[in-house]
C-alpha cells in the first residue's frame, strides 16, 4: 500500500480527506454546535411551552429541557449513524445544565463530540391561562329546561359531563377547551366557555344523554383584524318531561320511555305505543313518576277489571285489568296511584334499581 504525505503536516498516511491527512481534517471538522445559553418558555399554570411562536404541552419540564436542546443542537450534515446522548441537570427551577454526547460516523471514520449548555426557563402565562385567567369566552351555553326548572342532579350532571369534555379535548390539542365562568341559578346554569366547537360537542353529549335539543345564535361582539367577531349562544332546553315521568295528554295517560326530539311513550291503561314531539307535548301535565309507584294486593280479577286496595286507604277498588296481567289474586302487583286513578303497572315498568 503507497503511504501519502499530507502536505498539511507532513506525516505519512493511507488516505487523504480532503487533500489533508484524517487527524488535520477533524481538527477543523465540527460535528456539533450548540449555543452556551438556551431560553424556554414554560407557562407555570398548565406546563405548556412556546415552541416556534405556538404553545404546546409536551411534558414535564425536563421533557422541555430535553426538547430545547434538542432543536438548538446543529450535527453537521456529512454525519451519518448519529447517536445523541442528553443528561439534564436541575441548577436551579429555573435553570438547567446540559451536557450532550454525540456519536456518528463522518466518511466512514467514527467521532465523538460533547457540548454542554444552560438551559434558562422563563415561565410566562400561555395564551389559554391568560385567556382563561382573563375570563375569555367565546361561547355562552345556557341550560334550561322546558316547562320547569332543571334538577339540581340535572345541572351537577351537566356540569361533570362538560367537565369530562373539556379534559378529553384538551387532551386531543384543543387548547381552548376550557370553561371560563359557571353561573348556576334557579332556572338553570350558564357556562361561559373559550371554545365555539368544545360548545357544540357538550350541547352534543348532554342532550343525547339527557334529552332535549339546542340551538345556536349569533351576536356580534366587534371587529378583529378587519372581520366580524361573535359569539355564540347555544340554548338548551332539557326536555320537560323525562323518562319515567307519568303525564296526562289528550285525556291519556303516558308513561315517558324517552325524550329527545322525539318523545316515546307506553299507555298505561292499554299498553300501546305513544310517538309525540316536546312541541306537541307542551301543556301535557305531569301527573307522577314512576319511582313512586308501591306494591299492593291484587284482591280479585274479572274480566275487564281487577280488584286491588288502594295502598293509601286500603279501601278495595276496581281498576282496569292491564293488558298482561300474570299475577294471581292474593299476590301483590305494584301500582301507580294518581289524581286520575290507580294505574296497574307490569313488573317491567319499575326501574330495576328500585
Ligand atoms: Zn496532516
Ligand atoms: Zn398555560
Amino acid at each position: 500500500m503507497n503511504f501519502i504525505t499530507c502536505p498539511r503536516c507532513g506525516r505519512e498516511c493511507y488516505r487523504l480527506f480532503d487533500s489533508v491527512c484524517r487527524d488535520c481534517f477533524f481538527e477543523t471538522f465540527k460535528l456539533i454546535e450548540l449555543p452556551h445559553v438556551l431560553h424556554a418558555r414554560i407557562c407555570p399554570a398548565c406546563g405548556a411551552h412556546l415552541h416556534r411562536s405556538r404553545w404546546e404541552n409536551i411534558g414535564s419540564i425536563e421533557d422541555v429541557v430535553l426538547k430545547a436542546v434538542e432543536n438548538a443542537l446543529f450535527i453537521h450534515n456529512e454525519a451519518g449513524d448519529v447517536e445523541i446522548y442528553m443528561e439534564p441537570r436541575e441548577i436551579t427551577p429555573y435553570i438547567y445544565r446540559v451536557r450532550a454526547e454525540v456519536d456518528a460516523l463522518v466518511r466512514e471514520e467514527p467521532v465523538h463530540a460533547e457540548a454542554e449548555t444552560e438551559v434558562r426557563i422563563q415561565r410566562t402565562a400561555c395564551d389559554m391561562c391568560s385567556r382563561e385567567s382573563g375570563r375569555y369566552f367565546e361561547a355562552i351555553i345556557q341550560i334550561r329546561a322546558a316547562g320547569r326548572f332543571p334538577t339540581e342532579g340535572e345541572k351537577s350532571r351537566c356540569m361533570a359531563i362538560a367537565r369530562e369534555a373539556m379534559e378529553s379535548m384538551k387532551k386531543k390539542g384543543d387548547r381552548l377547551a376550557f370553561i371560563s365562568e359557571t353561573l348556576e341559578q334557579k332556572e338553570g346554569l350558564d357556562l361561559y366557555m373559550g371554545s365555539m366547537n368544545a360548545s357544540r360537542q357538550v350541547c352534543r353529549l348532554i342532550t343525547s344523554e339527557l334529552g332535549g335539543s339546542f340551538s345556536e345564535s349569533p351576536t356580534l361582539v366587534g371587529m378583529k383584524d378587519g372581520r366580524n367577531l361573535y359569539r355564540i349562544t347555544f340554548s338548551m332546553r332539557l326536555p320537560e318531561f323525562r323518562p319515567g315521568d307519568v303525564i296526562r295528554f289528550r285525556g291519556k295517560i303516558i308513561q315517558i320511555k324517552s325524550s329527545g326530539k322525539k318523545v316515546n311513550g307506553i299507555s298505561l291503561e292499554n299498553g300501546s305505543r305513544f310517538i309525540s314531539t316536546p312541541e306537541e307535548l307542551k301543556g301535557a301535565e305531569k301527573i307522577g313518576n314512576i319511582k313512586d309507584a308501591v306494591l299492593t294486593v291484587l284482591v280479585s280479577i274479572e274480566d275487564s277489571a281487577i280488584l286491588v286496595l288502594d295502598p293509601e286507604t286500603y279501601e278495595t277498588v276496581a281498576i282496569k285489568k292491564p293488558m298482561s296481567l300474570n299475577a294471581e289474586a292474593g299476590s301483590e302487583i305494584p301500582v301507580l296511584k294518581t289524581s286520575y286513578g290507580i294505574f296497574a303497572l307490569t313488573q317491567s315498568e319499575i326501574p330495576q334499581a328500585k
